[in-house]
């Protein structure tokens, strides 16, 4: 394919007036299509529903440690649960505190503990003029709204291929002490199913902070989720690499199983150093007595142990892997060759990350709603929702169905290139 750039404006206008017949002719089709949240389809879903038929007798509800799970107690959360999601982040159980159905909830009150009391007694954020946050870029929109919530300055740090730009974070975090944290999602990253080279990783584990609470958010939410068998991407555990580079407070692992389980029904765990266990824990039995232990003991009898998870994630995979492919054979076909994008190829993870030409992304993410084909907002990627080169768009395709995800992707593709010949024409005209 001849790069859109080296067209002349004649063949750029007869390219544009083709792409608005067919424009039309699907606008005219009425369709409404979601490829903007990463929410599990209803056949994933259907995956777990013998959960739901497990603890159906009393004598089934008593936890390894003897306790009857309908009851109040074990604050940490029951043994065997602890056990699955530490093998789930490759952690000892001892270093896990099991929470409830949400692990950004927890990143929301590690945040907001930090304000007011402080990091392992260290003086509170909120009595501080400043305090700031690294945020790799583009990233997790939901992590970047707590901290604008609680009024922390982002700064971006662009992402490269082996994860953050270290260069950046290690210049950064060594210098200023008003940097507290650090928003990480290390493996098939959000948006751009990146993990982190061990590389990254052991720079991460030496990083010599100024701020004694600073701290990594790490969030191991896609720690299982591969689309392959055979193609997956490593990521070395981080909590034990801080602890040989004496740094073992440096880090508060997340993980969930809502992409496992049920999205907003799972669980969500912790894992850190005693230290920072025992920081949460202040805290944690003041907010609660417990969380849902009939859930943790439902997920631990219906996964039997970290094998039957991982067995269970192939199955998500074999759903998830031919709608990966779809969108990326779609763009490959379409785009490849017009240099007027760039797309990320995931192993795992439940995002595609698309780049297109500086100042397109609202323009195409518009066109294609026009069309019926709802997108992440542009600008959604970045802290305040500002992409500086109005340019990453997110796609999520485990929702819709595979014959949804085809129209859908073709709908995308025709947005890219009418938003692209539009813009190649102004340029070539101002
Ligand atoms: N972290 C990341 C990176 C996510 O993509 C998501 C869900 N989309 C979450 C956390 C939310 O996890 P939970 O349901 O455990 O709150």
């Amino acid at each position: 394919m001849t790069p859109y750039r080296e067209l002349s404006q004649e063949q750029l206008q007869a390219m544009k007036a083709e792409l608005e017949v067919q424009f039309e002719e699907v606008k005219a089709k009425g369709l409404n299509l979601d490829m903007s949240r990463g929410k599990p389809s209803k056949q994933q879903l259907e995956l777990a529903m013998d959960m739901l038929e497990e603890l159906k007798s009393t004598d089934k509800l008593k936890c390894e440690a003897g306790i009857d799970c309908r009851n109040y107690g074990l604050l940490d959360g029951i043994p065997e649960a602890r056990r699955l999601l530490g093998e789930m982040t490759e952690v000892p159980p001892e270093n896990i505190i099991i929470f409830g159905n949400s692990s950004l909830n927890v990143m929301f009150d590690t945040i907001s503990r930090s304000m007011t009391h402080g990091v392992c007694g260290s003086t509170p954020w909120c009595k501080l003029d400043k305090v700031k946050f690294l945020c790799p870029v583009p990233g997790y929109d939901r992590h970047f709204r707590i901290t604008e919530y609680f009024g922390i300055e982002m700064i971006n740090v662009p992402m490269t291929s082996e994860g953050p730009d270290m260069d950046m974070v290690e210049e950064l975090v060594s210098t200023d002490p008003a940097i507290k944290g650090i928003w990480c999602v290390p493996k098939y990253s959000n948006p751009q199913g990146i993990t982190y080279s061990t590389e990254t990783v052991k720079r991460f584990a030496r990083l010599k902070p100024a701020a004694e609470d600073f701290r990594i958010f790490w969030d191991n939410a896609y720690c299982i989720h591969h689309l392959y068998d055979d193609k997956q991407d490593f990521l070395l555990e981080l909590l034990d690499e801080c602890e040989k580079a004496g740094n073992p407070d440096m880090v508060y692992k997340f993980v969930s199983t809502s992409k496992v389980s049920f999205p907003g029904s799972g669980i969500a765990a912790v894992a850190a150093s005693q230290r920072n266990l025992d920081d949460f824990r202040k805290h944690m039995s003041v907010q609660t007595i417990g969380h849902d232990k009939i859930n943790q003991l439902r997920h631990v009898r219906f996964f039997g142990g970290i094998v039957g998870m991982h067995r269970h994630m192939k199955k998500h995979a074999e759903i998830l892997r031919p709608k990966f492919e779809i969108v990326e054979t779609t763009l490959e076909n379409e785009l490849q060759g017009a240099e007027i994008g760039t797309w990320t190829t995931p192993k795992g993870g439940y995002f595609i990350s698309f780049e297109s030409m500086d100042g397109c992304a609202k323009k195409i993410i518009a066109k294609a709603a026009e069309a019926g084909v709802k997108m992440t907002d542009a600008g959604a990627t970045y802290p305040y929702g500002k992409d500086p080169h109005d340019s990453n768009i997110r796609i999520a395709p485990s929702f819709p169905t595979v014959e949804e995800l085809k129209l859908a992707t073709e709908i995308f593709v025709l947005s890219v290139k009418l938003v692209s010949v539009e813009k190649l024409l102004e340029e070539k005209t101002a």
